[in-house]
């Protein structure tokens, strides 16, 4: 693991930053990180603990008074730094995710040019942090918006994108003039070791407080709830799944706090009779097998015309023939393993309730064992089944390469119909030529998604746009776009340059 040297890690290493600066306890907890490749032990972290949680959000809350300060052009000059030294890592850090996660190199690599392309965006974001101005109803006054930084941002990650979802919400939150503490998944605390670690030689070049940047990796129980429950943190940002973000959610509405909700997906792509299956097909391959079938966006669902359904199964089963699945180091591997047993035990149970809720398996449906696969015991087939939207574990995200085989009869409707009858609502996809689909996909009465594409798959969006979804997705929005107004506190202004008072509305009030 020679990604390890170059990045400056080492096999101890305390979980507990402000930026600068780390925390170890002589007698911490430690958590063994080993690879979903073939078991080999990554590091040994420290886990954070109350008392340094107390520290950092105090350190957190010094820094904020600095850096709100800072014109926004500045601070986006110090992104713009930040996302320079991660170019200049981009190939060990992409190792690290990879050995980390299980996931291919290639979208190690990617996840970290996802964060590059997050620092650039926020340095551009840095000179547009636009308000708006209107017109007042009364003579001589002024009415306008501005935005303004809101304080701490608590980031809670999920393991399937160590570095690039912490990048969403930090380089953002950072241009809007925030500090954020960051609780990444336990099962990934060493990219996020890493990252912190590139970040800290910019913030000591450049002179500037910890506190900017913290990171406490620790249990959900010892961190995660105090940052849920902390009056002292404004917004939480959670990214994870449907059953957790609804306890994020509670905990943090019941302060009255702000929240990002970025759940779970149970994502479609729609076949039509029209579709290009020259697009289509590669495109739902890279969609159900990319990332192991560990995205918030894999496709989960391929709901298609009973005329194609035959020859789209039949080219579906070709290309999973050909899909190797092995060591996500090597570029030859298509599938690496999922992120450790319990997601081979869920892949395996979601399997035994297909066959038991009347689904056929079509393809796959065995966990890969031999020298091949090291013995992490992690690796399992790609997965084709035949099934019925209503089956209770078709409406539930299973976190693995499992892709259902849906067949619709009729027009476009009925597809959107099956499309939209699950309680998730991230992505979703159709592939058709015919412009009246297309459009009736988009419409009204199309999907209901945050995120709907036509002859593209449902997975690898651009950072440019904002990202999120709707119903138990949660509703947050991250990343692109006016993403940047939610990490920050809104004031609408009035002022008035004249020498009477008339009030809104036309109220008279006066006094003799
Ligand atoms: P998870 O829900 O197990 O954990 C996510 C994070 O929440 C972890 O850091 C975990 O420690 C923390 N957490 C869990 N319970 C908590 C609690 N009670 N208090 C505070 N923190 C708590 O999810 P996971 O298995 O790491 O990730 C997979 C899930 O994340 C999938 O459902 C996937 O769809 C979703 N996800 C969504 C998006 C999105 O943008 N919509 C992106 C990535 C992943």
């Amino acid at each position: 693991m020679e990604f390890l040297k170059d990045l400056g890690l080492k096999k101890n290493m305390p979980g507990v930053s402000t930026g600068t600066r780390w925390t170890t306890h002589k007698n911490g907890k430690k958590s063994t990180i080993c690879s979903p490749i073939d078991g080999q032990v990554i590091a040994h972290v420290q886990q954070a603990e109350p008392e340094d949680y107390e520290h950092v959000i105090e350190t957190a809350q010094k820094a904020f008074a600095v850096w709100r300060s800072m014109p926004a052009p500045q601070r986006g000059s110090i992104l713009r730094k930040i996302g320079d030294r991660f170019r200049a890592c981009k190939g060990p850090l992409g190792s690290l995710i990879t050995c980390e996660t299980g996931k291919p190199i290639q979208e190690g690599l990617g996840e970290v040019q996802e964060f590059i392309d997050i620092c650039d965006f926020s340095a551009g974001q840095s000179r547009m942090l636009y308000g708006m101005t209107t017109v007042s109803e009364r003579p001589n006054h002024r009415l306008f918006e501005q935005y303004h930084p809101l304080g701490i941002i608590g980031i809670i990650t999920a393991f399937n994108f160590p570095l690039a979802v912490w990048g969403w919400n930090a380089m953002i939150g950072a241009v809007c003039g925030d500090v954020c503490v960051w609780k990444p998944s336990s099962r990934t605390p060493v990219t996020a070791i890493a990252a912190q670690k590139i970040i800290a030689g910019v913030l000591e070049e450049n002179s500037l407080p910890e506190g900017i940047f913290s990171l406490l990796a620790g249990g959900r129980d010892t961190i995660g709830e105090r940052l849920l429950n902390d009056r002292r943190v404004p917004l939480i940002s959670f990214t994870g799944s449907v059953a957790a973000g609804r306890h994020a959610a509670t905990s943090v509405a019941s302060r009255l706090g702000r929240s990002i909700l970025e759940l779970g997906g149970n994502n479609a792509i729609i076949i039509t009779e029209h579709a290009d299956l020259s697009l289509a097909i590669p495109a739902v391959v890279f969609g159900a097998v990319g990332t192991a079938g560990q995205r918030c966006t894999t496709t989960r669902r391929l709901i298609v015309h009973q005329s194609l359904f035959a020859t789209v199964t039949k080219l579906l089963i070709r290309a999973y023939k050909s899909i190797q699945v092995g060591n996500p180091m090597s570029a030859t591997s298509h599938m690496g393993p999922l992120i450790d047993r319990a997601a081979v035990k869920s892949y395996l149970r979601a399997l035994a309730a297909i066959e038991k809720q009347g689904g056929t398996i079509l393809y796959g449906g065995k966990v890969l064992e031999g020298q091949a696969y090291g013995t992490s015991r992690c690796y399992v087939q790609p997965t084709l089944a035949e099934v019925e939207n209503h089956f209770p574990i078709v409406q539930e995200e299973t976190f693995a390469p499992i892709l259902y085989l849906i067949r619709y009869r009729g027009d476009v409707a009925r597809a959107l119909a099956l499309q939209n009858q699950v309680s998730q609502g991230l992505s979703s996809a159709i592939f058709t030529t015919d412009y009246r689909q297309a459009e009736l996909f988009l419409s009204v009465v199309g999907s209901d998604c945050g995120i709907a594409n036509i002859n593209i798959g449902t997975s690898g969006a651009e950072i440019g746009g904002a990202f999120g979804g709707e119903k138990d997705t949660g509703g947050g929005r991250e990343s692109g776009s006016d993403a940047w107004k939610a990490y920050m506190r809104r004031q609408t202004v009035t002022g008035n340059s004249g020498s009477g008072l008339p009030l809104a509305q036309g109220i008279k009030f006066d006094i003799p």
